[in-house]
């Protein structure tokens, strides 16, 4: 009989119920029992949903007020020093305040602690805190949770299989806070944890356990790997009876075959959408006692999975081990889709067509459950059903003119080296732009947006009610586009912006008018905490049927005599933050993007705009996870850039920006971008990040280093942003030197963005006279 698994569900609820909860407590308008109680509604539902579903493992502990690494150093104990102070506040249940005050710190009733850090959970979008470790740090069991969410899933008639991120995986997650020891050491301290989770869950009657060793996945060294086999004997020994899974996933296995197949436990999960390949030579040393969990409906993206395709793989698996030895589940945890495709009515932004080819969390459920039906081979008429239906959508997606234009496969089949190479060398095109523009030294600009205040969002929000006319929207836009063109003149900038007012978000005000994008209306997913993103879907071949930022950057420039800089997100962030499609590769679709961009490059250019931003903040999170990968993304990263930057006059002079990014191992593949200027946030580093630029390798461009940080109210003194600007100028040649702001100025307010800026362009005037 072919089980089916699932990893993890959702945890925001359908419309963001826990993002609500969590802000109204933290905000104090609601108790710690009524966030509880939220709480405790969304886990229900999603047991109960599942069950509903048709699933036979589904899991608990998967839900989190926050973050399951910090749930997870909650219950080890993994408590920071400086939160000591709030220790009394543990409660029974949650450990609320004290929960919370490590996601995002806490000043009240005279405690001021930080928060601790936050980074992205490998190659997705979600953010997990980072566990600090101490040099010999002792752990021990702080917090029931994954019991307390058995129990109460039991109690509601729902068995669970609790859910563990295992210890490998959290310790190489987590960070050393000093130095002199190497965190996996701690594995000696952390396993008698474990082995206490393990005995309570056995003692409550678990059956499965699932141990979350995604690293198993990833570039690990040998002694790691070694660690897998000896952890998983005391883990093993420690579980006495229950049935441990061992979850692998977002990479193949790769170089860990062999060490994830000969692990001492009942089931391995295997990621067979990122790692396609693997069941056949996992098949082929697997030993006679192991499970497979075939992940084979995908859990990062959102589309509706191909029966036909999986089937392949689940019989060749069955073929192998036997219907008893085979689950059938999706790829990862379900955390990194969207809630319920049913949900979606919006015709206009989400074609029927296409929503025919998207399965969201609970759609993906029941595709887990067809494929184990159908594979076990006695088939009911609804699902035979099902099938076909499946089958027609596979069909019309292959066939469809919504997704399919010969024209813009054509365009970028044909795209030659020339595409991608400016006609001069970068000293020829900065001798003609400087001919052109005349800049002084140290020349001053900003990064794009100015801030999006109430009013600004409110007109947007007006006119998507109709309670404002298109009419009285473009004349609020223009009046606090001119408005802002006259501060920077006011301010003495050189190279000005027209302010960004008339955009949502840098992603979806492009996608809403690029061909081939859809738009859902409840598609959240998790970024961090209680913030959710909704990323657009890229469906179809990628084009530009009209101009997009002409307009408003044209409008800009005829207020002023000073340039002003046009405005664009570039192919790798766009493909970035979108869903994409799985039907061609990336490197396709980016393509398709970048001839998008070239476009209205050119269109710019012939409209007057002769300097160009094409933001790429994105570039670094989009590395592949293992190195082996990462040369191959980078060129082609870095070629789709210069597609949408390089088929420009001499004297048009392209900027880049980045920011939330290390150029270290990357920047010889940053430099080949060849933009003419390239704007980084560094000031929180205090330039040492711009050390990159100015190692073994010298970046030959020129170079905007942040000179403040925009996240912060606080207005820098102009004395700080000389400082700044002369350790710039120690390690890169002045020449060289561009001076702007880390980062956009939407979340700033105006009266300190104004002050910052005055004193930014006075830091630029004293380098200047130095
Ligand atoms: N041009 C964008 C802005 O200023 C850049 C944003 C970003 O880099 N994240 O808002
Ligand atoms: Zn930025």
């Amino acid at each position: 009989m072919l089980l089916t698994n699932n990893l993890g569900y959702p945890r925001v609820g359908a419309f963001r119920e826990l993002k609500k909860a969590n802000e109204a407590y933290w905000a104090k308008k609601i108790s710690a029992e009524e966030l509880l109680d939220a709480a405790k509604q969304i886990r229900e539902g999603n047991w109960k949903t599942q069950k509903d579903a048709g699933i036979d493992l589904i899991p608990s502990n998967d839900f989190s007020f926050y973050d399951q690494v910090l749930d997870l150093s909650l219950t080890v104990g993994a408590i920071p020093a400086r939160y000591n102070s709030l220790l009394n506040k543990i409660d029974r249940n949650y450990n609320l305040d004290l929960y919370f005050a490590m996601a995002r710190g806490f000043q009240q009733e005279g405690v001021d602690v930080t928060a601790m850090e936050m980074t992205k959970w490998f190659d997705t979008n979600y953010h997990y805190i980072v566990p600090e470790f101490t040099k010999n740090q002792e752990f021990k069991l702080t917090s029931e949770k994954f019991l307390n969410e058995y129990n109460e899933a039991k109690a509601s008639g729902i068995e669970t299989k609790p859910v563990l991120i295992g210890p490998i995986t959290y310790l190489l997650l987590g960070k050393e806070k000093e130095a002199g020891f190497d965190r996996i050491d701690l594995i000696e301290n952390l396993i008698p944890v474990y082995e206490q989770i393990l005995g309570k869950l056995a003692e409550a009657g678990a059956q499965y356990v699932q141990i979350d060793e995604p690293f198993l996945a990833l570039d690990i060294d040998n002694k790691t790997r070694a660690l897998y086999q000896t952890v998983f004997e005391k883990l093993s020994a420690a579980a006495k009876g229950i049935k441990l899974i061992v979850a692998t996933y977002f990479e193949a296995l790769r170089d860990n075959e062999e060490t994830a197949v000969n692990l001492p436990v009942h089931a391995l999960h295997l990621d067979l959408v990122r790692g396609e390949n693997q069941l056949d030579t996992v098949l082929a040393k697997i030993p006679a006692s192991l499970t497979l969990s075939l992940g084979v409906v995908e859990g990062r993206n959102i589309w509706k999975n191909d029966y036909e395709k999986s089937l392949g793989q689940i019989k060749k698996a069955v073929d192998a081990l036997g219907k008893d030895r085979v689950w059938i589940a999706p790829s990862s945890s379900l955390l990194h889709v969207p809630f319920d495709l049913d949900n979606e009515d919006n015709e206009e932004s989400l074609p029927k067509e296409v929503k025919n080819w998207l399965a969201f969390a609970k759609q993906k459920l029941a595709e887990v459950k067809d494929l184990a039906i159908l594979a076990e081979g006695e088939v009911d008429a609804k699902t035979a059903e099902r099938f076909e239906a499946n089958k027609a959508a596979a069909e019309s997606r292959r066939t469809s003119p919504l997704i399919h234009k010969p024209e813009v496969k054509e365009r970028t089949a044909n795209i030659t080296d020339d595409d991608a190479t400016r006609t001069s060398p970068f000293a020829n095109r900065k001798a003609a732009q400087q001919a052109k523009f005349n800049l002084p030294a140290f020349a001053t600009t900003t990064i794009g947006s100015f801030p999006q205040t109430k009013d600004v969002r409110k007109w947007r929000a007006d006119l998507k009610k109709g309670s404002i006319t298109q009419e009285q929207y473009d004349k609020e836009i223009a009046e606090e586009t001119e408005r802002t063109i006259r501060l920077q003149e006011q301010l003495d900038i050189d190279v000005l912006v027209h302010g960004e007012f008339e955009r949502n978000d840098m992603v979806e005000y492009f996608g809403e008018q690029l061909a081939g994008y859809a738009f859902t209306k409840n598609g959240w997913v998790q970024s961090y905490g209680s913030r959710c993103v909704k990323p657009p879907v890229i469906y179809g071949d990628v084009y530009r049927p009209a101009d997009m930022t002409v307009r408003w950057s044209a409008y800009a420039q005829s207020l002023t005599n000073r340039p002003v800089k046009g405005m664009l997100t570039g192919p790798v962030t766009i493909l970035q933050w979108s869903f994409v499609r799985n039907d061609q590769p990336r490197s396709t679709t980016t393509y398709q993007i970048a001839l998008a961009i070239l476009d209205e490059v050119q269109a710019l250019e012939k409209s007057g705009i002769k300097i160009i931003q094409i933001d790429e903040p994105a570039i670094r999170e989009g590395l592949p996870l293992r190195k082996a990968d990462q040369q191959d993304y980078l060129n082609w990263a870095v070629r789709a850039f210069r597609v949408s930057s390089s088929n420009v006059d001499d004297d048009t002079q392209i900027h880049t920006h980045m920011c939330y990014s290390e150029f270290n191992d990357i920047i010889e593949d940053i430099a080949a971008m060849d933009a003419d200027v390239i704007t980084i946030e560094t000031s929180r580093s205090q330039m040492e990040l711009l050390d990159a630029f100015a190692g073994d390798f010298k970046y030959p461009n020129d170079i905007g280093p942040g000179v403040y940080d925009i996240h912060s109210p606080r207005v820098p003194s102009t004395d700080e942003m000389v400082n700044l600007l002369r350790k710039a100028k120690a390690v890169v040649p002045a020449e060289q030197l561009w001076v702007n702001p880390d980062c956009g100025l939407k979340t700033r307010a105006w009266p300190e963005t104004k002050a910052a800026l005055e004193s930014m362009v006075e830091a630029a005037k004293i380098l200047r006279a130095e």
